[in-house]
């Protein structure tokens, strides 16, 4: 069937074989529909025309109308020029500014003609001034015509080209007059119906070109609901598919070994919340359905002792469990907090990493495969190398955001079954993100600290105010505790960022000539890395400077003191990790965030939510509305990346909700996409899968 939408996008007027290449190398535009799809980011009212005694410095973009009354040109260095124009509707004067193409300004702009400027009004020296307006003679504006304008982005080439905004605007109006038949319709109506959203011609036809705001509200709702709409028919289709394929084990009872660690061997209460999810966890697990759940619990919430009795439920129906870490400390850390934990219960407990090597390594790989190891605790090199076990019943995935969906489909050719899956981690992701990232896994949330922690008291430091620095470093040292100093690292600055931190332990040793120090960043051999952290893990060195190796997991409750230098170079979700190192044992911690002086508005504000909460949920919410979710660690690796064409899961979160209720209604209805009332979405959402790459990842 001939399809309008599937037409080359150079038929459009105003578009043509020379913007046809643009538009698919800058937008990958190449037909009506993807054109159709490039949807404006904001609308402004141009309807209205203000007076400059009107005008207030609070306003966005605002229209004004009047004439030029001189022009005054100033030259900004050698070659460059800035042109103002001064520019009155008899009421008052603004200044129109331009820091470039003076020539250009002059030229086309006289004096005495009526023009409408648009621009957003700020103050300077006293006056209003528009800067880069734009500006249009006044008897080619047909305001009620106007009404609300679409902003579209456009790239420098694009520009270069003339396709700014308004010739998009143009563009886009002059395809929806080729468009004389209604788009196809994408949502049946029992699904529009009761929401209210109006159709998808209007939908495209309002967005494009709106005459009123509420035209705008009306599009954006409707196109914003059907696009979370079908990631979430997809995401729960495959979940649904995948939970038919896999049968999980039944772990029908709970006996010896969780009983007598819970009765005998439990060092402290279990926390409320604690309770709450290994509740879930076992009902997971009893349910007959492969268990795929992400654990979310803040740094220090208690998510090792959680694991540890899952594993546990797992040995008591006959089955081998295993946790894995990023990392080899990390995983000794877990071995020997397990198998203090268990003491003397008769549960082998083996570890599984790089350092195991030669005959011990064998006997290990002996006892997965004879059974005689009951808990493998491991890296994850486990999944990758050729390890195997007699049953495994149960994996725990320990923090996530390096553990994507491609290694957990590697765990299920461990068993026949494939096992449970337990994932966990402290960066907290708010629950729309989790939705759509995880959508094919449940979430059991810790949400409670165990009890008589001191809230971590986060201060900011200037960088030209290191020496109170180290009078309370050497306070809390003197007082028996430790500290870490973290300094940034990445690739892009490797060297340099390398040569800060040297420089950095050399000054920290003049100034704390007494303290033992250790030095670890990524760049040492492991077996050294190893040994410098082993080292402030017992208390042997007090302070340890490091770049972010430290970052997941580290556990030393003696350490109170957090340094993170060159803070403002760290994302917020980073600055959390690093801050729950410390604040683990009863005393009070604090978290130093040192940055220069002169700092951005959002450095500021990431600076600030720091130091003002310690919720990691908060943490992450702010987060995902300062970067977005595409920055969002953890996105990624996860092999899903975030394409959405106009929804916005930061700002959208109620229509998520919202998306993802409509589509279990019909994955419940329907859950192997037969009956006749649904085909329309069963296609499009196969249409969908088909053109769209990323979808694909996600199944
Ligand atoms: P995380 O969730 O960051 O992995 P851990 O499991 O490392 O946290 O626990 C942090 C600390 O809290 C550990 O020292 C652990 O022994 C302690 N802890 C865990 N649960 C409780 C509890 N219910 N009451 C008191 N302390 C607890
Ligand atoms: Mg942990």
């Amino acid at each position: 069937m001939f399809d309008i939408l599937n037409q080359d996008v150079q038929y459009v007027s105003g578009v043509g074989p020379k913007r046809k290449e643009i538009l698919k190398k800058e937008l990958q535009i190449s037909t009506y529909g993807d054109l159709l799809e490039y949807f404006p980011y904001k609308h402004v009212d141009r309807s209205r025309i203000y007076r400059i005694d009107e005008l207030s410095p609070d306003m966005p973009f605002v229209q004004i109308r009047g004439k030029i009354l001189s022009f005054e040109e100033f030259s900004v260095g050698t070659r460059k020029k800035r042109v103002v124009a001064y520019f009155s509707d008899g009421r008052g004067v603004v200044d129109l500014v331009w820091f470039s193409r003076a020539q250009y300004i002059t030229r086309n702009y006289s004096v005495e003609k009526d023009y409408i400027v648009f621009g957003r009004p700020t103050v300077y020296g006293g006056r209003y001034q528009f800067a880069h307006p734009e500006i249009e003679k006044a008897e080619d504006v047909e305001l009620s015509a106007m009404g609300m304008q679409p902003y579209y982005v456009t790239t420098e080439a694009m520009k270069k080209a003339g396709i700014t905004s308004r010739t998009m605007e143009k563009i886009m109006k002059n395809l929806l007059e080729k468009l004389t038949q209604p788009l196809p319709e994408t949502l049946p109506p029992f699904i529009t119906g009761p929401l209210h959203l109006i159709s998808r011609d209007d939908a495209f036809r309002k967005i494009h070109y709106p005459k009123c705001a509420e035209d705008t509200q009306q599009a954006r709702l409707r196109l914003k609901f059907e696009e979370l709409f079908y990631v979430q028919l997809n995401i729960l289709r495959y979940a649904n598919d995948h939970r038919r394929k896999y049968r999980g084990y039944v772990f029908s009872h709970v006996g010896e070994h969780f009983n007598t660690f819970y009765h005998e061997h439990l060092p402290f209460p279990l926390t409320g919340a604690q309770k709450r999810v290994i509740r879930e966890i076992r009902k997971d697990m009893g349910s007959g359905q492969q268990m795929n759940r992400l654990l979310q619990g803040d740094v220090g919430s208690g998510k090792t002792l959680v694991a540890l009795m899952s594993m546990l439920i797992a040995l008591d129906n006959g089955y081998q469990a295993c946790i894995m870490a990023p990392t080899e400390i990390l995983a000794e850390q877990h071995l020997q907090t397990i198998r203090e934990l268990l003491g003397d219960m008769p549960v082998r407990t083996e570890l599984l990493t790089g350092v195991v090597k030669g005959k011990r390594r064998e006997a290990v790989m002996q006892g997965l495969i004879d059974g005689s190891v009951h808990l493998l605790v491991g890296t994850h090199a486990v999944i990758e190398e050729n390890v195997q076990f007699k049953r495994l019943g149960f994996a725990v995935i320990d923090e996530q955001h390096r553990f994507g969906v491609a290694q957990r489909a590697k765990l299920w050719s461990k068993s026949n079954n494939p096992p449970h899956v337990l994932v966990m981690t402290a960066t907290p992701i708010p629950r729309t993100l989790a939705m759509t990232l995880y959508g094919d896994l449940d979430v059991s949330v810790i949400d409670e600290l165990p009890p008589g922690r001191k809230p971590i008291q986060t201060i900011h430091k200037f960088d030209n105010q290191l020496h109170s620095l180290y009078t309370g470093i050497r306070k809390q040292i003197q007082e028996g505790r430790q500290a870490y100093i973290v300094f940034p690292l990445i690739k892009e600055s490797e060297k340099i960022d390398l040569k800060n931190l040297e420089e950095g332990f050399e000054t920290l040793r003049e100034a704390l000539p007494e303290m033992r120090m250790s030095k670890v960043h990524g760049k040492m051999k492991p077996a050294e890395k190893d040994a410098e952290m082993a080292k402030f893990v017992s208390g042997e060195t007090q302070i340890l400077v490091a770049t972010t190796v430290i970052e997941v997991g580290v556990n030393v409750p003696n350490a109170s003191v957090m340094v993170i230098m060159e803070a403002q170079r760290f994302g917020l979700s980073q600055l959390h990790q690093l801050r729950g190192r410390v604040g683990r044992g009863a005393d009070q911690s604090y978290c130093i965030l040192v940055t220069p002086y002169k700092l951005s508005a959002e450095t500021r504000k990431r600076i600030d939510i720091m130091c003002e909460t310690n919720d990691g949920f908060e943490i992450a919410e702010a987060d995902l509305k300062l970067r977005g979710p595409g920055d969002l660690e953890g996105t990624a690796q996860s092999g899903m990346a975030f394409d959405l064409k106009i929804a916005d899961i930061a700002r959208d979160g109620q229509l998520v909700q919202l998306a993802r209720d409509e589509a279990q209604k019909i994955i419940d209805n329907d859950p192997n996409c037969e009956k006749n009332e649904y085909a329309l979405l069963w296609n499009r959402l196969q249409a969908l899968r088909k053109t769209n790459v990323n979808w694909s990842a996600i199944s």
